[in-house]
């Protein structure tokens, strides 16, 4: 089995986890069902067209836009997306959140450094 995880990256929106710098996050494919994966798309509002594919095996939203509620573990210990579950927690959260990762991969936009 071919499995190439490393490269998963989230697809949110100034979220810019992949799975090399957070290997403790979980990245989760697009539904295949059409309305869930439009609820998915709305959610992180974006908009499938030329600028954004959904292509299974290489968009992902990571863990962290999910409600622990949302996500449960496989026996095998592989972290699932419930179904129905759509992805609600963005930056704004985020960075509130009480946390123990650092979200350092987030790079705020300071464009007063320019003269
Ligand atoms: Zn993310």
């Amino acid at each position: 089995m071919a499995q190439s995880s490393w490269k998963c990256h989230c697809s949110v929106p100034y979220c810019s986890n992949n799975k090399q710098s957070h290997p403790y996050l979980s990245f989760h494919d697009f539904p295949s069902d059409d309305q869930l994966r439009a609820r998915w798309v709305t959610a992180i509002r974006r908009d499938e067209g030329a600028t954004f594919k959904i292509l299974r095996g290489s968009t992902y939203v990571c863990s962290l836009h999910f409600n622990n509620d949302d996500i449960y573990c496989t026996p095998k210990g592989f972290r699932r997306i419930k179904r129905g579950a759509v992805p609600s927690k963005f930056y704004k959260y985020i960075s509130s959140v009480d946390c123990k990762h650092n979200v350092k991969s987030f790079t705020p936009i300071h464009s007063d450094t320019y003269t």
